[in-house]
Formats: structure tokens, sequence, C-alpha cells
């Protein structure tokens, strides 16, 4: 489902962190949000999953205006930084629980449970409890937990950044697959240009709350559109 900001505006207070933002991400296109700590990745996704309320501007998910929609009823999976997974429920009932509040008949949540958890490949893990589970495994939970409603939408805020790095490696090509063998249209919210580049099909560079410049990632390092984006890609975390 093809993904349109226009004319993005979030203020806090007397703080203006996203001014006159447009982004276009194609139905089935992985996008980037890259750009350093405090530049309003962060915001941006918040804004477009509903959990932040926007000043101005409009989104849209294919023709349907959801600019004003609370989050609940936008079509939309967010996987956080720390997971936020319910530390006293099993793996099942993690990955279970949007459809339960949803009040699934138990059955059919417990088969798509089943259905989600061989996609994210921890079948064999249902029965733990977060805490039994390394770091990557987590991780594989709150994607399936994300997608257990089929949204239209993903949204990733720094998946992989509490992740050792061999984990990190593993997982950034676990998450591409996902969202190749989902068609799922995705936006990922990273400080690292490696990440962005090996995951994405484009990459939005931002700085102080718009973009700088949104090309292919080849593009991107073949010619930037700014001395910033050389600056930013000249010199890695
Ligand atoms: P990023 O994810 O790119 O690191 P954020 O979107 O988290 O950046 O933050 C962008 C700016 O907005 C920062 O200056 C931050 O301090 C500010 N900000 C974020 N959330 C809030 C909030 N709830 N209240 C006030 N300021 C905020
Ligand atoms: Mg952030």
């Amino acid at each position: 489902m093809r993904i349109h900001l226009q004319n993005f505006k979030k203020t806090f207070g007397d703080t203006t962190v996203i001014e006159d933002m447009n982004l276009t991400v194609e139905d089935g296109e992985m996008i980037a949000l890259l750009g350093p700590s405090g530049c309003g990745k962060s915001t941006t996704l918040f804004a477009i999953s509903g959990i932040h309320k926007i000043n101005g501007g409009t989104l849209h998910f294919g023709d349907k205006d959801v600019t004003n929609l609370p989050a609940q009823e936008r079509s939309v999976g967010v996987v956080f930084q720390n997971y936020a997974l319910y530390p006293h429920m099993s793996v099942a009932q993690n990955i279970g629980f949007p459809l339960k509040v949803q009040k699934l008949k138990t059955a059919e949540i417990n088969a798509r449970v089943g259905e989600i958890a061989e996609l994210v490949q921890i079948g064999n893990l249902l029965d733990r409890k977060p805490m039994q589970l390394s770091g990557g495994q987590q991780q594989r939970v709150a994607l399936a937990r994300a997608l257990i409603r089929k949204p239209d939408v993903l949204l990733l805020d720094e998946p992989l950044a509490n992740l050792d790095a061999k984990l990190r490696l593993e997982m950034r090509s676990e998450i591409r697959r996902l969202q190749r063998e989902t068609g799922i249209t995705a936006i990922l919210v990273t400080h690292d240009q490696i990440e962005a580049m090996s995951m994405c099909d484009r990459i939005a560079l931002m700085k102080d709350g718009r973009i700088e410049q949104i090309s292919t990632p080849t593009q991107m390092y073949e010619s930037p559109a700014s001395h910033y984006v050389a600056s930013f890609l000249g010199n890695p975390p």
C-alpha cells in the first residue's frame, strides 16, 4: 500500500520538529529514514503510525486519507528498538495479543500465530517466555506480533540497535526477506547508513526535520545532493 505524506508538520510546544515534509513510499517498497540522532526520524514514524497526532499536513495510505484516524484503525504494524514484549506472556500469547484485543476466536488466533511463527522461523519457541530468548529471537517475536493483523504498512524504529554485530547482520537480511515475501510497504528508521543501504530500495536522508535527499543508495553515494549528504555519508558511525 502506497504511503503518502504531504506537508507534514509536527511540533512539541514551541519547537517545530518536522517541517513541511513530503514523502511517497511506493506499494511494496522498503525505504529508510536515515539521519543523525535528533533529526526527527522517530517522530515521523510515530506520526505515520498514529501514536503522535500531526499539527499540519495529510497522510494517505493508498487512496485513503488516514490523517485523522486513531492508531488502532490504521493498518500498521510497528517494531521498536526495545521490542516491548509482554514479559509475563508466552511467545504465542505475545504474538496473538493484537488479535485477542480484536476478540477473535481462540482457534483462529492459534492458527494465525502458528502460521506467522513459521514465517519468522520461531515455530519451536511458542511456549517460552521472552526472557528465555536471545535478542534476535525476541526481535523475531516482535516482528511476528507486528505482522499478525496483516497490516498494509510495516514501521521499524531502529529494530537492530540492541543486537550484537553478528545478529544484526543476520536480522538485516531476515527483515528484508520478510518484507519481500509479504510484499508489505515498509519504512525503516536508522542512523546507520550501512543498514539503510543494505536493506532498502531507497534512502531518505533527513536533516533537522526535513528530507535533504531521497534516492537509491547508489545514486546517493554517487551524487550526493549537498555538502551535508556527502559529509554524512563520509563519516560512518
Ligand atoms: P530521531 O529519532 O531522529 O533521533 P526524534 O524524532 O526522536 O529524533 O526527535 C526529534 C526532536 O524532537 C528531538 O529534538 C527531540 O528532543 C524532540 N522530541 C521528540 N519527542 C519529543 C516529545 N515527546 N516532546 C518534546 N520533544 C520531543
Ligand atoms: Mg529515534
